[in-house]
């Protein structure tokens, strides 16, 4: 059994996810202990409870220690099977975290996957669905990943009922990445969403955001304003926020968001979005600080040698290269420091034939 200490780095979520989606996908089997002891409530909180479930179905798993507040886990993978699966955080809990758990191994799996899940589309952090959407999965499709994922019903903090589906094909491998020069920008594009509130705030917000970016010297900007009527509103909400994302010349996708919340003005959050985005883009970097640490697993499981550049190498992402080489034994190089530029160099392992081929 691998043992991995959740204390490392981080010490929150990211590592339960990430050492997890990596067992499945390998079949290996994990121990993972000091679960989130860096963060303010430790231990499995509902929204990783229910992942752990999620990805215990999915992959035949045997596992000891799945309850409320555990801070060790067990984890044994078997076949991916694939099929239908339903998930109800009950909480806002993030339904793209529960996804970053289960979409490695579900491109492996034996069958198509569908899941449905319920909980919060745009929390603090966790990706956006509209990251994940038009930022991540674009750029995971260039590696030959086939996914898909719909926004249903918005759910936002404290109220959840976001509904989500994703649809994952299964694929034999996953080819090597290179996002190294991002070229000129060619286009940037977004949503500015509100629900149970009124419809100025989107409208308010892409329109701060599109200001900034044409002043920063972006000629095409398109940023859609998503409101819905009162009577036509099926959240339950209120909430609000707003996700912009670059194409780049490369084919590169970098992205940013910023949510609202009550007495923060809806231009605030628009130029928040905006500047975050347009100080990642003047780095010359292909790949935005959050896309970093999400690639990281699915690089090293590609065939070949993968090559990133990213606008600022994030614990997160330090963290997740150590889980990666020590679950996968894979070896990255690193150029850069935490909270600067980099660039990340790694050859993928190829999986076992037994997961590739189940
Ligand atoms: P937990 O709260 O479960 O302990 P955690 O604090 O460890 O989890 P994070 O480690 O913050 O959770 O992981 C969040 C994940 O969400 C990372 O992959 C990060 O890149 C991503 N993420 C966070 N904010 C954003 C954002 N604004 N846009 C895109 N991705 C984001």
């Amino acid at each position: 059994m691998i043992e991995v200490d959740g204390s490392i780095g981080e010490g929150g979520g990211a590592i339960l996810r990430t050492a997890l989606a990596l067992s499945a996908v390998s079949c290996k089997p994990i121990h993972i202990y000091n679960i989130r002891a860096k963060r303010m409530k430790p231990g499995l909180q509902p929204q990783h409870l229910r992942g752990v479930e999620a990805l215990t179905k999915l992959t035949n798993a045997r596992v000891e220690g799945l309850e409320l507040h555990s801070k060790e886990l067990k984890f044994e993978p078997s076949a991916i099977e694939g099929g239908r699966y339903r998930v109800d955080i009950g909480t806002a809990g993030s339904t793209t975290l529960i996804l970053q758990i289960l979409m490695p191994a579900a491109a492996f799996a034996r069958k198509p996957v569908e899941v449905e899940i319920t909980g919060g589309t745009d929390n603090p952090f966790a990706p956006p669905i509209d990251f994940l959407k038009n930022v991540t999965l674009p750029v995971l499709r260039r590696m030959g990943y086939q996914g898909e994922v719909e926004c249903v019903q918005r759910g936002h903090y404290p109220r959840g009922g976001g509904i989500v589906r994703a649809h994952i094909e299964p694929i034999e491998k996953l080819q090597a990445l290179r996002l190294t020069e991002p070229g000129r920008v060619v286009h940037v594009a977004g949503v500015a969403h509100c629900v149970r509130l009124q419809a100025n705030i989107a409208t308010r917000m892409a329109h701060a955001a599109s200001k900034a970016l044409i002043k920063a010297g972006h000629a095409k900007v398109d940023i859609r304003a998503e409101s819905y009527p009162p009577t036509q509103d099926p959240h339950l909400g209120p909430g609000t926020g707003i996700t912009i994302w670059a194409e780049t010349e490369s084919g590169g996708i970098l992205g940013a968001s910023s949510l609202g919340k009550r007495g923060k003005p809806a231009d605030q959050v628009g130029r928040e979005a905006a500047e975050t985005l347009i100080k990642q883009l003047q780095t010359g970097r292909a790949v935005d600080r959050h896309l970093t640490d999400q690639l990281v697993p699915y690089l090293a499981l590609a065939e070949g040698e993968s090559e990133i550049t990213s606008a600022e190498l994030t614990s997160h992402t330090l963290t997740n290269i150590v889980l990666v080489e020590q679950i996968l034994d894979a070896k990255f190089e690193v150029e850069g420091e935490q909270g600067q530029a980099g660039r990340i160099k790694v050859k993928g392992r190829d999986l076992p034939e037994k997961i590739a081929y189940l």
